[in-house]
């Protein structure tokens, strides 16, 4: 590709090719109970390179994410009544960012949206050393005894690290501009979050090419890659007032529908 890569100033429905890919890193700040769906367990993974990994699946760091995005622009007063797993109206900046099926939704559109944030495992920067265990007794509140029903619950050790990289298919700024705002606002991740799972993300930095040529894994092995990475977020020169980052979207977003409707 020799024409110079840019964000784009609109938003079309085909792809064109431009994969704009944010680095991150995960930090817990407290013990984080993330697991599979086998209810003791703790996820980690072993790689044949790089050992055995903690690791977050994508599914799981995206549906927190959607969630946040939604919340935002509930407040700001778009598509309050949009909302997860059946209930998407698929014409809100949310939606055209993490997409739908049209069919099972209430808009019952006869379109489908592809998400353009694409993501994902996000892999530990180290190696598991500890799995931490706590008792916990559930407590019978009429007796007031614990009796047999002991929970062992098995966490990811705060201080660990994670590497992730979420990519944005045909990024324009504003876009771009919502995407890393509630990449800082993922304060909690796992299960249990309204005791567990304080964490911080923190942006390394982006590439922006026709292609995804950093992966979360080729980091995990060799350290992220200086010749294609760049750490100075703010060369993107993106929008630093959110609430009309959505405004915009939803505005360029419902003439793309409208156009579609009409043909
Ligand atoms: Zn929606």
């Amino acid at each position: 590709m020799n024409k110079e890569i840019r964000l784009f100033d609109d938003i079309q429905i085909l792809s064109r090719g431009v994969y704009l890919q944010v680095g991150f890193e995960l930090k817990l700040l407290d013990d984080t109970i993330i697991r599979s769906n086998e209810p003791e367990e703790v996820l980690s993974y072993t790689y044949e390179e790089l050992g055995d990994r903690f690791i977050i699946p994508w599914r799981k760091f995206k549906g927190k994410l959607r969630r946040l995005v939604m919340e935002q622009q509930r407040y700001f007063g778009i598509a309050t009544d949009c909302s997860l797993k059946d209930n998407l109206c698929l014409s809100c900046p949310a939606c055209l960012l993490f997409g739908g099926t049209g069919e099972t939704s209430k808009a019952k559109v006869n379109y489908n949206l592809l998400s353009r944030v694409l993501g994902e495992t996000l892999i530990s920067e180290d190696e598991v050393k500890d799995i931490k265990s706590y008792t916990a007794n559930a407590v019978d509140e009429i007796n007031l005894s614990t009796g047999q029903a002991l929970m062992n619950i098995l966490t990811v050790p705060a201080e660990t690290k994670f590497i992730g990289i979420v990519t944005l298919r045909d990024p324009t700024p504003e876009l771009t501009a919502i995407l890393i705002d509630n990449l800082k606002r993922l304060n909690r991740i796992g299960a249990s979050t309204r005791e567990w799972g304080k964490c911080r993300v923190s942006i390394v930095g982006y590439n922006l090419h026709d292609r995804e040529n950093i992966s979360v894994y080729e980091i995990a092995k060799n350290g992220w890659p200086k010749d294609i990475f760049d750490k100075d977020i703010a060369k993107l020169n993106l929008p630093t007032d959110i609430e009309q980052c959505y405004r915009k979207v939803n505005e360029q977003f419902q003439r793309v529908i409208k156009e579609y409707l009409e043909k």
